[in-house]
């Protein structure tokens, strides 16, 4: 096993980025289904690939291979790895199978992996195929999301980069130089968000005097919202580069902000939205104030357990960053190292420039060099995947399981106080295991 090691300047003059390759401890963009399927019941998602993806599924999925799938696996066998059946064909067939069984279906997902690519099977192609026969029945999309091409989150960049090509155009801003008036202004919240957590946001944008907000995915996959010049994007996921440069070359425009982890995060995430609105500053605040100072009183007792605790965050969802920010700035906790699978400066900029100044940031992955930096630090928590924790753990090290962050709701200020338990309760649990 190879690793290369780099060290490059980042657009914080303060703030140096550790570039790492090698081997990865890392989810592959299949497990963005889990979350996907459930924010739109009537898609379906079927991965074209092999038994290991459908394993993979089933154990991110957990329980809820239980209850009605709206996601599964065409499994490509030996005779369609060897090229001797033809793929294509078999794959229609499962199609009208599974339609004919599910017919209240109304958006199926051809979703590629690492076998489909390897075999180049050309899903975009079939999916074209299939929306000709199903026309006015289903609507057939496709994106990849093998581990070859995508890392966990970026999954759902994909799904919904898939999903912009069919989003109604809206009609051109009238006003000069490509400014919409504000009244033909709509706010687009891209990333999947819990439905309650959604609501609420919808509805505090309303007394904030912000009436049109549509979300990118939607809750019924055909109600697509429109896009153009008069949209404004604000991204609730740090992890969706390609949907928002889709986005933005559609002519939307997107609002720069932190992304609304944590009370600080969340109160300047909706800030920003305000300000590209143009909204009454005293309106704002009567919305926002309530909601920062009860936010705050949620965290204090956490802080308490996190203050002056040191933090290792290893590569995983792209989150990283947001959660470093929040994490050491209203919890009180020392970074040790920040490490992202992915960092893109454009869509961080607000985050990078809120972190503190020597902040060890890590962009890739060599595991067993990042562990052996885990073992010399003895930090008081680390975050990081399913794999790694229980060994860690074994060694003395208190974790945090990082999948448990894209799963619950922990989005906005009201979520502030949840957020920060996730991290406090490992930290208070081992105390209360401590025996002396
Ligand atoms: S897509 Fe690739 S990395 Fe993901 S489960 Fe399938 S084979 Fe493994």
């Amino acid at each position: 096993m190879g690793g290369s090691t780099t060290v490059a300047a980042a657009t914080a003059p303060a703030l140096e980025v550790r570039r790492e390759s090698g081997q990865r401890e890392v989810f592959c963009g299949l497990t963005s289904i889990v979350w996907l399927h459930r924010r739109m019941p009537d898609a379906f998602f079927l991965v074209v690939g092999s038994r290991t993806c459908a394993h993979l599924i089933q154990s991110a999925a957990g329980v809820m291979i239980f209850a009605e799938p709206r996601f599964g696996t065409a499994i490509l066998g030996e005779r369609d790895l060897a090229g001797l059946a033809d793929a294509n064909e078999e794959l229609d067939r499962l199609v009208a199978d599974l339609l004919q069984r599910r017919p209240e279906i109304r958006t199926l997902f051809l979703v590629g992996s690492c076998p489909s690519e390897v075999i180049k099977l050309d899903l975009a192609k079939a999916a074209e195929r299939l929306n000709t026969r199903l026309a006015g029945q289903v609507r057939v999309l496709n994106y990849t999301g093998s581990g070859i091409e995508t890392t966990f989150t970026q999954g759902e960049d994909q799904a919904l980069l898939a999903m912009v090509p069919l989003m109604p155009r809206a009609p051109a801003a009238p006003a000069a130089e490509g400014a919409a008036p504000a009244a033909a202004q709509e706010l687009l919240i891209v990333g999947t968000l819990a439905d309650a957590v959604e609501d609420r946001l919808i509805s505090l944008f309303g007394r904030m005097g912000i009436e049109r907000v549509r979300s990118l995915p939607p809750r019924h996959s055909r109600d697509l919202p429109a896009i153009g010049p008069g949209t404004r994007v604000l991204l609730a996921q740090p992890f969706l580069s390609a949907t928002a440069r889709a986005l933005t070359a559609l002519g939307a425009q997107l609002i720069s902000a932190p992304y609304p982890l944590g009370v600080e995060g969340s109160a300047a995430w909706m800030a920003a939205a305000a300000a590209t609105f143009g909204l009454d500053d005293a309106r704002v605040a009567a919305v926002l104030d309530p909601l920062v100072e009860r936010g705050r009183r949620a965290v204090a007792p956490h802080r308490e357990i996190l203050e002056g605790k040191r933090l290792f965050l290893l590569p995983d969802s792209q989150l990283e960053l947001s959660l470093a920010r929040f994490l050491q700035r209203e919890c009180g906790m020392e970074l040790v190292e920040v490490g992202t699978p992915y960092l893109d400066r454009a869509l961080l900029e607000s985050e990078l420039a809120l972190l503190p100044a020597g902040t060890p940031l890590t962009e890739g992955q060599h595991v067993e060099n990042q562990l052996d930096r885990v073992r010399a630090a003895r930090p008081d928590l680390v975050v990081c995947g399913l794999g790694l924790a229980n060994p860690l753990e074994a060694e003395g090290i208190a974790t945090k399981w990082s999948i448990e962050l894209v799963f619950s709701p922990i989005h906005g200020c009201d979520q502030a106080g949840d957020l920060a338990e996730l991290f406090s309760r490992p930290l208070r649990r081992r105390n209360l295991l401590r025996f002396s």
